[in-house]
């Protein structure tokens, strides 16, 4: 069994063709897709990079596994770290396959080759959870120099695939094309710029009011400046999308590609013009949240052989999932794909029959969880998303911290942009669903445990003095944008 896990950083969903973009971004993602399952709405548990990837990896919420922020170069004691005994996704493909032979005490034989090429492991703490299991870990950049082009990854990744084409193996592949500061090479993008909003760049009129430009934001917000960086973070998709594709091409010249599992997600998104956080991944709103989430898995027999008449293996072609799904599925799914046992410590479930459709639904809710300038935790249903923004994280270690909490509901079948908060109108949907979100809580934390979203020591790196200013940099911008009554950096009145 050859798997191989395909993340993308920073990658919406609603910016590809397959998940209904008016743009042509991904060509080759569309066609993988039509070749395999798409999961139509798929959530990440956390909208930032370490977070999420460790969900990924370790099957399980933010709340449970306590990593719920990145670290910074700010804090080189960063406290956050996933338990050395919670086993991760590579952990588990290694012990697996042939038996593990040990000879003299020493091990000569047996698991399965486990690879990556991924330099999270470059982060300021050196995250080890992101090495654990690895036969193989191949980080192309030095220090904690974290960007790299898809075409210096290949560089070292295609020949690492020919030496090994003819074993079973885990891969691991995270791509950062994507990512800010959206520099996607020429020509890639190079038609977005003449598209006219209203005529090529569809508007509607907004539940919440004003023109809108689905996966953009309001007609309003989308300034030149608004539009050249979502023109460049399109183009950047577009570049991902033909290196994606010439990876399946090497699968393909390889002969592997009838019968390697690859899926394809992301571990956030990326807000556009939208919801006062321009152009970063802050906050849990589906810009940052809703993440592709695409696997394709030719019907194969153990031997290589094709199987058609066994569901035991393989994937139908081209079919949608529309139930929920979530990032801390992704591991159950590889793994029974596998035919690997999942671990107790998972919180996820295999995907597989929704995949093949043997049921309509597995999930009737899903948490997702993020802590910067505020904390937020946010619980996703089939139609409607609450989200619970609250005083917690860094603004709890100021002096006299100011206490705020507020709720957002919006109906993500009437209004999937969310420009409408629903709070007001709908008190009891709020209620039931912020009673299920407490005690959703309750039921992660350990008897007289401290919520980890009011643990300041677990919450990221900014914002710090510079906070409060309406004139700081990114990041105070965006806490600057809330309204003074929703910003628990203001001193208390
Ligand atoms: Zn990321």
């Amino acid at each position: 069994m050859q798997v191989i896990l395909v993340v993308s950083d920073t990658l919406r969903a609603d910016h590809l063709g397959c998940y209904g973009y008016f743009r042509s971004t991904s060509p080759r993602i569309d066609r993988f897709a039509a070749e395999g399952v798409r999961f139509h709405n798929h959530v990440s548990q956390a909208p930032y990079t370490l977070p999420s990837f460790t969900s990924l990896v370790s099957g399980q919420f933010g709340t449970t596994h306590k990593v719920l922020a990145n670290p910074s170069g700010q804090n080189p004691n960063f406290p956050v770290a996933l338990d050395d005994t919670t086993p991760v996704l590579a952990d588990l493909f290694r012990a697996a396959g042939p038996p593990i032979e040990i000879a003299d005490g020493r091990y000569v034989g047996g698991g399965t080759l486990t690879a990556s090429f991924d330099n999270l492991a470059n982060f300021p703490n050196h995250p080890k959870w992101f090495v654990r299991g690895y036969e193989y870990h191949v980080s192309v950049t030095p220090g904690i120099q974290r960007m790299v082009g898809a075409d210096v990854l290949h560089r070292r990744l295609f020949p690492w695939l020919e030496q090994h084409a003819g074993e079973s193996f885990f891969l691991f592949i995270h791509y950062w094309d994507v990512h800010s500061p959206y520099l996607a090479p020429k020509p890639f993008g190079a038609e977005y710029p003449a598209q006219r909003i209203g005529r090529e760049v569809p508007v509607h009129p907004a539940p919440g009011g004003g023109e809108y430009v689905s996966a953009w934001g309001p007609v309003a917000e989308v300034t030149p400046e608004a539009r050249a960086r979502i023109d460049a973070y399109d183009g950047g998709i577009a570049y991902f999308d033909h290196r994606f594709g010439e990876l399946l091409d090497h699968l393909e010249r390889l002969g592997i590609a009838e019968q390697a599992v690859v899926a394809l997600t992301a571990d956030h998104g990326e807000s556009m013009a939208e919801h006062r956080v321009p152009f970063a991944h802050d906050e849990l709103y589906e810009a940052t949240v809703r993440v592709p989430l695409i696997i394709r898995a030719p019907g194969v027999s153990p031997s290589g052989a094709p199987e058609s008449a066994s569901r035991s293996a393989g994937l139908p072609a081209g079919r949608v999932v529309t139930a929920l799904s979530q990032a801390i599925d992704v591991a159950p799914t590889l793994l029974d794909l596998a035919g690997i046992a999942p671990p107790v410590t998972f919180q996820g479930r295999s995907l597989l029959p929704l995949a093949r459709g043997d049921v309509p639904a597995l999930h009737q809710r899903t948490v997702s969880e993020w802590t910067r300038y505020l904390a937020s935790r946010s619980l996703r249903t089939p139609r409607y998303k609450l989200i619970h923004k609250f005083t917690g994280g860094l603004a709890l270690a100021r002096p006299q911290p100011r206490r705020i909490t507020w709720h957002e509901l919006y109906d993500l079948a009437a209004d999937p942009d969310e420009t409408q908060d629903l709070a007001g109108e709908l008190p009891e949907v709020v209620r039931d669903m912020d009673g299920e979100l407490g005690a959703w809580v309750a039921g992660q934390l350990a008897p007289g445990e401290v919520d980890p979203l009011l643990r300041p020591e677990l919450a990221c790196w900014e914002p710090g003095p510079r906070a409060a200013s309406p004139s700081g940099p990114r990041t105070g911008g965006a806490l600057a944008l809330l309204p003074p009554e929703r910003n628990p950096w203001l001193s208390p009145t």
